[in-house]
């Protein structure tokens, strides 16, 4: 019996698509897809086909489980050095509607708003061309004085690599005084598409695929986990997406340091892409059932609901997502790229979310710990 079967009785899968079925007898066998199978699983018209094989790993891994989280995001500037094509979030300095946030405003910030207690502060923002590196230090320093248990999660790849520049240090003498302040695990961001020829296209300033690979790797090494993310539905092609998921199981073998694979769906409004069209709910949800079959030693693939509404990142709980993000108050980044998504969801819309999916709702910290709580407090379990 295969595993599959073995987990959880179900029909047999059937497609019609004969490109999928050497496709389904490894993902029955349990055998790692290659190159030529993401492409077929992109290519594929039978998208059902596709949801089913995924959804059938999801439930391998994770049964009924759907996991949540009670979060808030920190966005402490939007100035920005780099002029990514693909982002209406990033200002010069001296433009009209950049912010600078104070440490205490950002402090003050981090406590207002929500009913639930936060368990997990996300800190992403601009490449600030002033701000030192002791700014940022300071910032998760006054959180974790002021917010003890609460997990901070902070600065992507690129924004430790820039922060690294602008302090002369190196990048593990960078990632060690992070450490040190006080940030625990670092978000996904700035993975965009690996493939050079994209980067060049979608934001030509970053660090390439490579630096941000070799980054996560380090990160990893000294005891970060992280998220890794791939921001499609530009001018990328399969190939491409498959070899930004290859790229980043290659690395997820040598470290284990990935937690969550994150899909993004890029919004083009206020961009300097502006013409290309939004992504579809087919192209959304497709992305999800490829991670979660090309990503095979990934534990959490995420749907995030602010990128693809509410809507289709319940339905995506059935095609591979096992985790739905969270109640994120104060997003920016998104929203000024025109997603309009709610900036922020209760924790009880999340549940209602999850349990009318069919699945089994589980607060869990950034960890993936579970979370139970009382009053205005919570515990996490050890
Ligand atoms: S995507 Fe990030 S690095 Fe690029 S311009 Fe926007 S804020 Fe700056």
């Amino acid at each position: 019996m295969s595993s599959l079967s073995h987990a959880r009785p179900r029909h047999s899968f059937q497609t019609d698509d004969p490109a999928l079925w050497p496709v389904a007898e490894k993902v029955r066998a349990g055998e790692r897809l290659n190159f030529d199978d993401g492409l077929a699983l992109y290519r594929s018209g039978d998208i059902l086909a596709v949801g089913w094989l995924a959804n059938s790993v999801r439930e391998r891994m994770h049964g009924d489980i759907a996991y949540f989280n009670v979060n808030r995001h920190i966005n402490p500037t939007n100035v920005c050095v780099a002029s990514c094509r693909l982002c209406a979030f990033g200002r010069k300095k001296g433009e009209a509607g950049t912010y600078t946030m104070a440490l205490e405003e950002a402090w003050r910030t981090a406590a207002e708003g929500i009913t639930d207690a936060v368990t997990e502060f996300h800190i992403v923002g601009g490449l600030h061309p002033d701000l030192p590196f002791e700014y940022f230090l300071d910032l998760v320093r006054g959180l974790k004085e002021r917010f003890p248990k609460v997990h901070v999660k902070a600065f992507t790849m690129v924004e430790v690599s820039f922060l690294a520049k602008r302090a002369k240090l190196t990048i593990a003498e960078t990632l060690l005084k992070m450490k040190d302040a006080g940030v625990d695990s670092m978000p996904g961001g700035g993975a965009e598409i690996f493939a050079d020829r994209i980067r060049h296209i979608i934001c030509d300033h970053k660090i390439d695929g490579g630096e941000w690979l070799e980054t996560a790797k380090l990160a990893h090494r000294m005891g970060f986990k992280s998220n890794a993310t791939m921001l499609y539905g530009h001018v990328e092609s399969d190939d491409d997406r498959v070899d930004h998921l290859l790229r980043l199981r290659a690395v997820q073998d040598e470290t284990a340091g990935f937690q969550t694979f994150i899909p993004l769906s890029f919004h083009p409004d206020h961009t300097a892409l502006a013409h290309i069209p939004k992504s579809t709910g087919m192209l959304d949800i497709r992305q999800i059932a490829v991670g979660r079959l090309l990503l095979d030693n990934f534990p959490h693939i995420k749907s995030y609901w602010q990128m693809v509404t509410p809507k289709l990142a319940q339905i995506s709980l059935r095609f591979g997502a096992d985790d739905i993000d969270g109640t994120v108050i104060e997003e920016k980044i998104y929203h000024d790229a025109g997603a309009t998504t709610p900036q922020g969801m209760r924790r009880a819309d999340l549940i209602r979310l999850i349990t009318e999916a069919g699945r089994v709702p589980f607060e869990r910290d950034t960890m993936y710990r579970a979370v139970t709580r009382s009053e205005d407090t919570f515990t996490v379990s050890a």
